[in-house]
């Protein structure tokens, strides 16, 4: 190939780049611990609510309480009563014996013969390590409140 002739000239390269905003509600909950709740008026609208992008043409997301929503309920997980049936022992509050499984009696090897001796457990049971034998553990919904504080949450990304 040969080259017989070289022209030069200007050329450009343009990048579109696009930036919106979308916002979206949604209920949430958390553990009550107290204190009042304000409802001075009527909640505004999502757009309504002044957020503004920390960057512009950078994707970043917020989330917001929309004011005068909020509203406190008994927890829904463990009925208002702060805590639930410990999933371990099924709220027995003892489980079968980890050394004896739950015969009470095991076998002890001494001087080349065996012997049964009583295993020194609660009758081949033993308190449940989960909930320290009460049967129930603390309600995680509601970090054993019993009540949860109700909210819409505003999810503001760019
Ligand atoms: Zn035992
Ligand atoms: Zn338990
Ligand atoms: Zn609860």
């Amino acid at each position: 190939m040969t080259i017989v002739d070289l022209v030069s000239f200007s050329g450009y390269h343009y990048t579109l780049e696009t930036f919106a905003e979308s916002r979206s509600t949604k209920w949430v909950s958390e553990a009550f611990h107290g204190g009042n709740i304000y409802i001075t008026g009527n909640p505004p609208g999502p757009w309504d609510i002044p957020a503004n992008p920390p960057q512009l043409f950078h994707s970043s997301k917020i989330e917001l309480e929309v004011p005068n929503t909020a509203s406190v309920k008994p927890c829904h997980k463990c009925r208002g009563r702060g805590s639930t049936m410990c999933g371990f022992c099924h709220g027995r509050g003892r489980r079968n014996c980890f050394r004896c499984s739950g015969t009470g009696r095991r076998t002890e090897f001494r001087d080349g013969s065996s012997e049964q001796v009583s295993c020194g457990c609660m009758g081949g049971q033993e308190w449940c390590s989960s909930c320290n034998g009460r049967g129930m553990n603390e309600c995680r919904k509601c970090s054993g409140r019993g009540n949860l504080r109700w909210f819409i949450q505003l999810t503001v990304k760019w």
